[in-house]
Protein backbone atom coordinates (compact mmCIF):
# COMPACT_ATOMS: atom_id res chain seq x y z
CA UNK A 1 0.00 0.00 0.00
CA UNK A 2 1.30 3.58 -0.57
CA UNK A 3 1.51 5.44 2.49
CA UNK A 4 2.47 9.18 3.01
CA UNK A 5 4.77 10.56 5.77
CA UNK A 6 1.62 11.72 7.87
CA UNK A 7 0.02 7.91 8.31
CA UNK A 8 -2.51 8.51 5.10
CA UNK A 9 -3.14 6.07 3.01
CA UNK A 10 -3.61 6.41 -0.23
CA UNK A 11 -6.80 4.23 -2.06
CA UNK A 12 -7.84 6.49 -4.15
CA UNK A 13 -6.74 7.32 -8.00
CA UNK A 14 -8.32 9.86 -10.61
CA UNK A 15 -7.15 9.59 -13.89
CA UNK A 16 -7.44 12.13 -16.47
CA UNK A 17 -7.74 10.48 -19.85
CA UNK A 18 -7.24 13.58 -22.01
CA UNK A 19 -6.79 17.09 -21.61
CA UNK A 20 -9.39 17.98 -24.16
CA UNK A 21 -13.11 18.65 -23.42
CA UNK A 22 -16.11 19.26 -25.57
CA UNK A 23 -17.14 22.40 -23.50
CA UNK A 24 -15.71 25.15 -22.63
CA UNK A 25 -17.01 26.33 -19.15
CA UNK A 26 -15.70 29.92 -18.68
CA UNK A 27 -14.51 29.32 -15.20
CA UNK A 28 -12.19 26.26 -16.71
CA UNK A 29 -10.91 26.68 -19.86
CA UNK A 30 -7.54 26.91 -20.34
CA UNK A 31 -5.90 30.45 -21.13
CA UNK A 32 -5.35 31.85 -24.71
CA UNK A 33 -2.08 29.94 -26.32
CA UNK A 34 -2.12 27.04 -23.87
CA UNK A 35 -1.39 24.04 -26.00
CA UNK A 36 -3.04 20.88 -25.78
CA UNK A 37 -0.64 17.83 -24.70
CA UNK A 38 0.55 16.70 -28.38
CA UNK A 39 -0.85 13.02 -28.89
CA UNK A 40 2.27 11.04 -28.55
CA UNK A 41 2.70 12.34 -25.16
CA UNK A 42 -0.74 11.39 -24.59
CA UNK A 43 -0.91 7.84 -22.35
CA UNK A 44 -2.66 4.93 -24.91
CA UNK A 45 -4.88 2.72 -23.65
CA UNK A 46 -1.99 0.08 -23.24
CA UNK A 47 -0.41 2.28 -21.29
CA UNK A 48 -3.69 3.31 -18.48
CA UNK A 49 -4.07 -0.97 -17.97
CA UNK A 50 -0.41 -1.03 -17.61
CA UNK A 51 -0.32 1.15 -14.91
CA UNK A 52 -3.89 0.59 -13.57
CA UNK A 53 -2.61 -2.92 -13.36
CA UNK A 54 0.22 -1.37 -10.96
CA UNK A 55 -1.36 0.31 -8.84
CA UNK A 56 -4.22 -2.30 -8.21
CA UNK A 57 -0.84 -3.98 -6.87
CA UNK A 58 -0.39 -1.20 -4.48
CA UNK A 59 -4.04 -1.55 -3.21
CA UNK A 60 -5.45 1.44 -4.94
CA UNK A 61 -8.63 0.17 -5.16
CA UNK A 62 -10.75 3.22 -6.57
CA UNK A 63 -10.48 4.75 -9.79
CA UNK A 64 -12.20 7.81 -11.33
CA UNK A 65 -11.73 8.18 -15.01
CA UNK A 66 -11.90 12.06 -16.17
CA UNK A 67 -10.65 14.94 -18.21
CA UNK A 68 -10.99 16.93 -20.36
CA UNK A 69 -13.84 14.90 -21.09
CA UNK A 70 -13.78 11.33 -20.96
CA UNK A 71 -16.04 10.69 -23.98
CA UNK A 72 -14.52 13.04 -25.94
CA UNK A 73 -12.04 10.41 -25.95
CA UNK A 74 -11.63 7.72 -29.49
CA UNK A 75 -12.66 4.48 -28.13
CA UNK A 76 -13.57 5.13 -24.58
CA UNK A 77 -16.40 2.34 -24.39
CA UNK A 78 -13.30 -0.32 -25.97
CA UNK A 79 -11.53 1.05 -22.96
CA UNK A 80 -13.90 0.61 -20.53
CA UNK A 81 -15.04 -2.64 -21.26
CA UNK A 82 -10.72 -4.13 -20.94
CA UNK A 83 -10.49 -2.42 -18.10
CA UNK A 84 -13.40 -4.47 -16.40
CA UNK A 85 -13.12 -7.45 -17.90
CA UNK A 86 -9.14 -7.21 -16.47
CA UNK A 87 -9.87 -5.65 -13.18
CA UNK A 88 -13.07 -6.67 -12.22
CA UNK A 89 -12.29 -5.70 -8.63
CA UNK A 90 -12.05 -2.51 -9.19
CA UNK A 91 -14.08 0.69 -8.10
CA UNK A 92 -14.33 2.14 -11.46
CA UNK A 93 -15.97 5.48 -11.73
CA UNK A 94 -16.32 8.26 -14.60
CA UNK A 95 -16.82 12.29 -14.20
CA UNK A 96 -18.28 13.21 -17.36
CA UNK A 97 -20.47 16.48 -18.54
CA UNK A 98 -23.09 13.99 -19.77
CA UNK A 99 -23.22 15.71 -23.22
CA UNK A 100 -21.76 12.75 -25.46
CA UNK A 101 -22.75 10.19 -23.63
CA UNK A 102 -26.26 9.49 -25.29
CA UNK A 103 -26.25 6.83 -27.34
CA UNK A 104 -23.99 5.17 -24.92
CA UNK A 105 -25.79 4.37 -22.08
CA UNK A 106 -27.25 0.77 -22.23
CA UNK A 107 -23.50 -0.14 -23.15
CA UNK A 108 -22.58 1.14 -19.95
CA UNK A 109 -24.65 -0.32 -18.22
CA UNK A 110 -24.01 -3.28 -20.07
CA UNK A 111 -20.28 -2.94 -19.32
CA UNK A 112 -20.70 -2.83 -15.22
CA UNK A 113 -20.39 1.16 -15.10
CA UNK A 114 -22.46 1.84 -11.79
CA UNK A 115 -22.47 5.08 -11.40
CA UNK A 116 -21.68 8.34 -13.49
CA UNK A 117 -20.94 12.27 -11.31
CA UNK A 118 -22.14 14.61 -14.16
CA UNK A 119 -21.09 18.18 -14.21
CA UNK A 120 -24.20 20.70 -14.26
CA UNK A 121 -23.86 24.51 -13.18
CA UNK A 122 -27.23 25.25 -14.69
CA UNK A 123 -30.80 23.91 -15.09
CA UNK A 124 -31.89 26.99 -17.20
CA UNK A 125 -30.89 26.69 -21.13
CA UNK A 126 -29.35 30.10 -22.13
CA UNK A 127 -27.33 30.34 -18.77
CA UNK A 128 -25.97 26.47 -19.70
CA UNK A 129 -25.18 28.00 -22.78
CA UNK A 130 -22.70 31.29 -21.97
CA UNK A 131 -21.52 29.36 -19.12
CA UNK A 132 -20.55 26.26 -21.41
CA UNK A 133 -20.40 28.01 -24.85
CA UNK A 134 -22.96 25.24 -25.77
CA UNK A 135 -26.58 24.53 -26.35
CA UNK A 136 -26.64 20.83 -24.71
CA UNK A 137 -28.98 20.93 -21.54
CA UNK A 138 -31.53 18.92 -22.82
CA UNK A 139 -29.19 16.49 -23.76
CA UNK A 140 -27.59 16.59 -20.52
CA UNK A 141 -31.14 16.45 -19.23
CA UNK A 142 -32.29 13.76 -20.84
CA UNK A 143 -28.73 11.47 -20.48
CA UNK A 144 -29.84 11.76 -16.85
CA UNK A 145 -33.14 10.32 -17.23
CA UNK A 146 -31.20 7.43 -19.31
CA UNK A 147 -29.11 6.59 -17.04
CA UNK A 148 -31.61 6.24 -13.91
CA UNK A 149 -33.73 4.23 -16.02
CA UNK A 150 -31.42 1.84 -16.63
CA UNK A 151 -29.99 1.92 -13.02
CA UNK A 152 -26.99 4.09 -13.32
CA UNK A 153 -26.38 5.92 -10.01
CA UNK A 154 -26.25 9.73 -10.59
CA UNK A 155 -24.30 12.23 -8.77
CA UNK A 156 -24.63 15.76 -10.11
CA UNK A 157 -21.71 18.18 -9.30
CA UNK A 158 -22.32 21.91 -9.33
CA UNK A 159 -19.88 24.21 -9.40
CA UNK A 160 -21.57 26.84 -6.27
CA UNK A 161 -20.88 30.55 -8.30
CA UNK A 162 -22.52 33.47 -6.87
CA UNK A 163 -24.20 35.65 -9.24
CA UNK A 164 -24.22 32.98 -11.52
CA UNK A 165 -25.98 29.62 -9.59
CA UNK A 166 -26.92 31.21 -6.25
CA UNK A 167 -30.66 32.25 -7.89
CA UNK A 168 -31.44 28.17 -8.76
CA UNK A 169 -30.65 27.00 -5.52
CA UNK A 170 -34.72 26.16 -5.08
CA UNK A 171 -34.70 24.42 -8.30
CA UNK A 172 -31.42 22.54 -7.63
CA UNK A 173 -33.41 21.42 -4.54
CA UNK A 174 -36.61 20.69 -6.31
CA UNK A 175 -34.41 18.07 -8.75
CA UNK A 176 -32.80 16.53 -5.29
CA UNK A 177 -36.41 16.31 -4.03
CA UNK A 178 -38.24 14.78 -7.58
CA UNK A 179 -35.89 12.71 -8.77
CA UNK A 180 -33.11 9.79 -7.36
CA UNK A 181 -29.84 11.92 -7.42
CA UNK A 182 -27.40 13.09 -5.58
CA UNK A 183 -27.08 17.15 -6.35
CA UNK A 184 -23.28 18.54 -4.52
CA UNK A 185 -22.50 21.79 -4.68
CA UNK A 186 -18.68 22.08 -4.78
CA UNK A 187 -17.27 25.78 -4.09
CA UNK A 188 -15.24 27.39 -6.23
CA UNK A 189 -11.35 26.59 -6.33
CA UNK A 190 -8.77 29.28 -7.88
CA UNK A 191 -7.00 26.61 -9.96
CA UNK A 192 -5.27 27.55 -12.73
CA UNK A 193 -2.58 30.29 -14.09
CA UNK A 194 -5.53 32.86 -15.33
CA UNK A 195 -8.26 31.90 -12.94
CA UNK A 196 -11.08 34.02 -12.73
CA UNK A 197 -11.70 33.22 -8.66
CA UNK A 198 -13.00 36.41 -6.78
CA UNK A 199 -14.17 36.91 -3.56
CA UNK A 200 -17.59 37.56 -5.92
CA UNK A 201 -18.07 34.40 -7.06
CA UNK A 202 -17.04 33.08 -3.75
CA UNK A 203 -20.50 30.94 -2.13
CA UNK A 204 -19.26 29.39 0.97
CA UNK A 205 -21.01 25.86 1.96
CA UNK A 206 -22.38 27.36 5.16
CA UNK A 207 -24.15 30.21 3.55
CA UNK A 208 -25.43 27.88 0.57
CA UNK A 209 -26.80 25.09 3.81
CA UNK A 210 -28.44 27.89 4.94
CA UNK A 211 -30.38 29.49 2.48
CA UNK A 212 -31.46 25.62 1.46
CA UNK A 213 -32.38 25.10 5.36
CA UNK A 214 -34.90 28.41 4.48
CA UNK A 215 -36.18 26.50 1.70
CA UNK A 216 -36.71 22.94 2.74
CA UNK A 217 -35.64 20.85 5.88
CA UNK A 218 -32.32 19.16 6.00
CA UNK A 219 -31.65 15.73 7.35
CA UNK A 220 -28.07 14.89 7.81
CA UNK A 221 -27.53 11.86 6.06
CA UNK A 222 -24.08 9.59 7.62
CA UNK A 223 -22.84 7.42 5.10
CA UNK A 224 -20.69 4.58 6.47
CA UNK A 225 -18.89 3.30 2.70
CA UNK A 226 -15.62 4.19 3.53
CA UNK A 227 -14.40 5.45 -0.38
CA UNK A 228 -17.56 8.15 0.49
CA UNK A 229 -15.58 11.31 -0.69
CA UNK A 230 -15.25 14.51 1.58
CA UNK A 231 -18.94 15.58 0.47
CA UNK A 232 -21.79 16.24 3.57
CA UNK A 233 -24.74 15.14 2.32
CA UNK A 234 -28.63 15.69 3.65
CA UNK A 235 -32.17 14.32 2.58
CA UNK A 236 -34.15 17.47 1.41
CA UNK A 237 -37.77 16.84 3.07
CA UNK A 238 -39.01 13.82 2.30
CA UNK A 239 -37.27 14.00 -1.30
CA UNK A 240 -36.04 11.19 -3.07
CA UNK A 241 -32.69 12.06 -3.98
CA UNK A 242 -29.84 14.23 -1.62
CA UNK A 243 -28.47 17.65 -1.38
CA UNK A 244 -24.30 17.58 -0.48
CA UNK A 245 -21.54 20.42 -0.24
CA UNK A 246 -17.95 20.02 -1.10
CA UNK A 247 -16.25 22.39 0.62
CA UNK A 248 -11.78 22.75 -0.21
CA UNK A 249 -12.15 26.39 0.81
CA UNK A 250 -13.75 26.69 3.74
CA UNK A 251 -13.51 23.29 5.46
CA UNK A 252 -10.15 21.87 3.89
CA UNK A 253 -9.77 17.87 4.13
CA UNK A 254 -6.43 17.53 3.41
CA UNK A 255 -6.03 15.88 6.78
CA UNK A 256 -7.92 12.80 5.24
CA UNK A 257 -6.99 13.04 1.83
CA UNK A 258 -6.24 9.62 0.16
CA UNK A 259 -5.86 10.24 -3.52
CA UNK A 260 -3.68 10.74 -6.19
CA UNK A 261 -3.70 12.05 -9.56
CA UNK A 262 -2.55 11.30 -12.64
CA UNK A 263 -2.36 13.93 -15.83
CA UNK A 264 -3.13 12.73 -19.42
CA UNK A 265 0.34 12.68 -20.47
CA UNK A 266 1.24 10.50 -17.62
CA UNK A 267 2.01 13.09 -14.85
CA UNK A 268 1.64 12.02 -11.37
CA UNK A 269 0.09 14.31 -8.95
CA UNK A 270 0.44 14.24 -5.26
CA UNK A 271 -1.74 17.02 -4.41
CA UNK A 272 -4.23 18.91 -6.67
CA UNK A 273 -2.89 22.19 -5.84
CA UNK A 274 1.01 21.43 -5.89
CA UNK A 275 2.56 21.89 -9.25
CA UNK A 276 5.04 19.38 -8.76
CA UNK A 277 4.74 16.33 -11.13
CA UNK A 278 6.76 12.90 -11.41
CA UNK A 279 6.74 12.05 -14.95
CA UNK A 280 5.55 8.34 -15.07
CA UNK A 281 5.07 7.91 -18.83
CA UNK A 282 9.12 7.09 -19.94
CA UNK A 283 8.57 4.43 -16.64
CA UNK A 284 5.28 2.62 -18.15
CA UNK A 285 6.36 2.70 -21.79
CA UNK A 286 10.39 2.11 -21.75
CA UNK A 287 10.82 -1.73 -21.95
CA UNK A 288 13.79 -1.53 -20.00
CA UNK A 289 12.06 -0.12 -17.00
CA UNK A 290 10.81 -2.64 -15.24
CA UNK A 291 7.41 -2.29 -12.90
CA UNK A 292 8.97 -2.67 -9.99
CA UNK A 293 10.81 0.34 -10.70
CA UNK A 294 7.39 2.15 -11.41
CA UNK A 295 5.75 0.30 -8.35
CA UNK A 296 8.39 2.23 -6.28
CA UNK A 297 8.34 6.01 -8.10
CA UNK A 298 4.50 5.67 -6.78
CA UNK A 299 5.15 4.83 -3.32
CA UNK A 300 7.89 7.20 -2.64
CA UNK A 301 6.23 10.12 -4.59
CA UNK A 302 3.14 9.27 -1.96
CA UNK A 303 4.76 9.31 0.75
CA UNK A 304 6.32 12.83 -0.25
CA UNK A 305 2.19 13.78 -0.76
CA UNK A 306 1.96 17.57 0.82
CA UNK A 307 0.39 17.44 3.76
CA UNK A 308 -2.01 19.99 2.47
CA UNK A 309 -2.61 23.85 1.21
CA UNK A 310 -4.23 26.97 3.27
CA UNK A 311 -6.59 27.65 0.30
CA UNK A 312 -8.33 30.49 1.74
CA UNK A 313 -7.07 32.86 4.52
CA UNK A 314 -10.25 35.52 3.82
CA UNK A 315 -7.74 37.51 1.53
CA UNK A 316 -8.14 37.20 -2.37
CA UNK A 317 -6.05 34.08 -3.41
CA UNK A 318 -3.32 33.87 -6.11
CA UNK A 319 -4.01 30.82 -8.32
CA UNK A 320 -2.68 27.65 -6.01
CA UNK A 321 -1.48 26.10 -9.33
CA UNK A 322 -0.82 26.68 -13.24
CA UNK A 323 -2.98 23.78 -14.79
CA UNK A 324 -7.20 24.51 -14.91
CA UNK A 325 -8.96 21.39 -13.55
CA UNK A 326 -9.79 20.28 -17.47
CA UNK A 327 -5.80 19.64 -17.82
CA UNK A 328 -4.92 18.55 -14.71
CA UNK A 329 -8.21 16.08 -14.17
CA UNK A 330 -10.84 17.71 -12.21
N1 LIG B 1 -15.39 17.05 -18.38
C1 LIG B 1 -15.70 16.36 -17.17
C2 LIG B 1 -16.81 17.05 -16.42
O1 LIG B 1 -17.27 18.08 -16.88
O2 LIG B 1 -17.22 16.53 -15.39
C3 LIG B 1 -14.53 16.12 -16.25
C4 LIG B 1 -13.52 17.19 -16.08
S1 LIG B 1 -14.10 18.69 -15.31
C5 LIG B 1 -12.59 19.61 -15.22
C6 LIG B 1 -14.38 18.14 -13.65
C7 LIG B 1 -15.08 19.09 -12.74
O3 LIG B 1 -14.21 20.12 -12.32
C8 LIG B 1 -16.31 19.78 -13.31
O4 LIG B 1 -17.38 19.53 -12.47
C9 LIG B 1 -15.93 21.23 -13.25
O5 LIG B 1 -17.04 22.02 -13.04
C10 LIG B 1 -15.00 21.25 -12.06
N2 LIG B 1 -14.16 22.43 -11.96
C11 LIG B 1 -13.38 22.99 -12.91
N3 LIG B 1 -12.73 24.08 -12.44
C12 LIG B 1 -13.10 24.20 -11.14
C13 LIG B 1 -12.78 25.12 -10.10
N4 LIG B 1 -11.94 26.13 -10.30
N5 LIG B 1 -13.33 24.93 -8.88
C14 LIG B 1 -14.20 23.90 -8.67
N6 LIG B 1 -14.54 23.00 -9.60
C15 LIG B 1 -14.01 23.15 -10.83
Amino acid sequence: MIQDNYGRGISYLRLSITDRCNLNCFYCRPGKGTRFIPHKNILTYEDMLYLLHSVSGLKVQKVRLTGGEPFARRDILYFLHRLKHELPELDLRLTTNATLIAGKIRTLKDIGIKGLNISLDTLDRDKYRRITGHDSLNSVLTSIERCLEEGIRVKINVVALKGVNDDELDDFIQLAVDRPVDVRFIEFMPIGEKTLWKKDYYWPSAELLQAAEKIIALNPVHILDKNHGPARMFRPGNGLGRLGVISPLSEHFCTTCNRLRITANGGLRTCLFSDREYRLLPLIRSRRISREKLLLVLKRAGQRKPMGHELYTGNEPKSLCRRVMSSIGG
